[in-house]
């Protein structure tokens, strides 16, 4: 199938070398990456988006590690949750009600309107922001840190305030998408009483959340008076997902929290699934990997079938230098949770060590498959690139390495590489089109690259930045380090 070359990536590429010279400062935010959360979060999602007339596909969700409590939607495809959002919900029920009614405004084009309204401000945060999720991607994750840390981003791109109609509109489409799941609107009505007190603190007191998404009495009086009509409105949330959230909160507290206040949180008198898992985190954190790694194995004979401990027990292995070790956890991670690329890329990373024939084929089969669920993951194409290289596949190894440079923007460098490998790659084959098409996609931003005195061989200026939460990598919560898929739209093209 013959690519088609995207409108967005030429106004993406300009930005790159100005985005350089930003200062950079630390700040609290970073983009995560965690297989366990994000399927969570997508369970909770995925049917009121269904709900909404919308397809689960289209919209992406992104995790955001910061204590403070946000929720907020970007180009109608994009959904932001803060990890202190997820820390503040009491129930699952009302991290549902806040995921519904952002599924709300999304349906209901609340954001399009919104950013007309601020007009031409807005737009180079969001050159900002994607290019900072492309640098991010994989690999470059330091540039990627700093570009997101840089200049607030976040904070700019929820710096707008939906009006009062479009609060109550997002609501009663919220009650709509959670009555058509069975679910009952009863969450969401708890979580903004919860934050009442908030109505009546002076603005830049208020919570980000609720300077976007404004409350009022009359809001809330709405919001009762359709929960109460509601036929589901008494149905309550099943001790599976009721668990499944204090997982997740358990997890970002072992992983971002300092270690010693989740051993506080998380006291040993505190035997519950959550708190052994939190406090296996941060040991392994600590660190202490042995107590770690036996804390972490405790889990796993208690619950074999739980892919996410399998998952630390990978991690904690591979962190300490034991590769070898690792493969056998990750390879049960992936047989558990087929479908997630960050597991069959830390299985890659890990059995890919072994640097046997069969290893390497092994750890490329486990790469195409996270390639074929996210075909924008640059950090996945930069490991098939290496594991090509050693296996003697030149061609596919410099294809390889144009796909990451095209996911991380880079396109003086795609463009190299994509040249590079056409005259070795079987002249029609799919892998041959491919680079032909890298080529052609990425020609205009090479060329300006060139004139503009940037030549395509000199490496990106390397930004670096504090980053924050102290978790063993950053940005990483689960092993492998930040990949975020770019936004659908952003291009398109990989037929393969
Ligand atoms: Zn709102």
């Amino acid at each position: 199938m013959p690519i088609r070359p995207s409108q967005k990536l030429p106004a993406l590429a300009i930005a790159v070398a100005a985005l350089c010279l930003q200062p950079v400062t630390a700040s609290a935010q970073t983009l995560l990456r965690d297989a366990e959360i994000e399927q969570t979060l997508r369970s909770y999602a995925d049917p009121l988006i269904t709900a909404a007339d919308l397809d689960p596909k289209d919209i992406k969700v992104f995790l955001i590690g910061d204590r403070s409590m946000n929720a907020f939607v970007t180009g109608g495809q994009q959904m932001f949750y803060h990890t202190g959002l997820i820390m503040e919900a009491e129930k699952p029920i009302q991290l549902k009600g806040v995921i519904a009614h952002e599924t709300g405004h999304i349906a209901a084009g609340h954001l399009a309107r919104s950013s007309e309204a601020i007009g031409n401000a807005m737009v180079p945060a969001y050159i900002t922001m994607a290019l900072g999720l492309l640098a991010i991607a994989g690999g470059a994750g330091d540039a990627g840190m700093a570009l997101i840390a840089s200049s607030q981003q976040f904070a700019m791109l929820s710096f707008f305030t939906y009006t009062r109609v479009q609060e109550s509109n997002a609501d009663q489409l919220a009650v709509t998408y959670l009555e058509a799941t069975g679910q009952s609107g009863r969450g969401l009505l708890q979580f903004f009483e919860k934050f009442r007190y908030q109505e009546v603190m002076a603005e830049a007191r208020r919570s980000q959340y609720f300077r976007s998404h404004p409350l009022s009495a009359d809001r809330i009086a709405a919001l009762q008076r359709r929960v109460n009509a509601q036929e589901y409105k008494d149905v309550a949330d099943s001790p599976q997902a009721v668990l499944e959230l204090q997982m997740m909160q358990a997890k970002i507290h072992g992983f971002l929290e300092p270690t010693a206040r989740t051993y506080s949180a998380y006291p040993v008198s505190d035997q519950s699934l959550p708190a052994r898992y939190a406090r296996a985190i941060a040991t392994f954190r600590a660190p202490d990997i042995p107590a770690g790694v036996s804390q972490t194995q405790a889990l796993i004979d208690e619950h074999p079938d739980n892919p996410w401990f399998h998952e630390l027990m990978g991690q904690m292995l591979f962190e300490r230098g034991q590769a070898e070790q690792a493969v056998g956890p990750y390879r049960r991670a992936v047989e558990l949770a087929p479908g997630s690329a960050l597991l069959q890329i830390g299985f890659a990373r890990a059995v890919a060590a072994g640097g046997t024939p069969a290893a390497l084929v092994e750890a490329e089969t486990a790469l195409r498959t996270a390639l074929r669920i996210e075909p924008d993951n640059a950090f996945a194409w930069t490991q098939l690139a290496q594991i090509a290289d050693s296996r003697g596949q030149p061609g596919l190894a410099r294809l390889a390495t144009a796909e990451a440079a095209f996911n991380l923007g880079d396109m003086p460098r795609a463009n190299r590489f994509a040249q590079a490998a056409l005259p070795i790659l079987e002249t029609g084959s799919p892998q041959w089109r491919r680079a032909d098409d890298i080529l052609e996609i990425t020609r205009r931003a090479a060329i300006r690259a060139a004139r503009d005195g940037n030549p395509p061989n000199r490496p990106r200026r390397q930004v670096s930045t504090v980053l924050p939460g102290g978790a063993a990598a950053p940005g990483l919560l689960s092993g492998v380090p930040v990949t975020v898929p770019v936004a659908a739209g952003e291009h398109d093209g990989h037929d393969h």
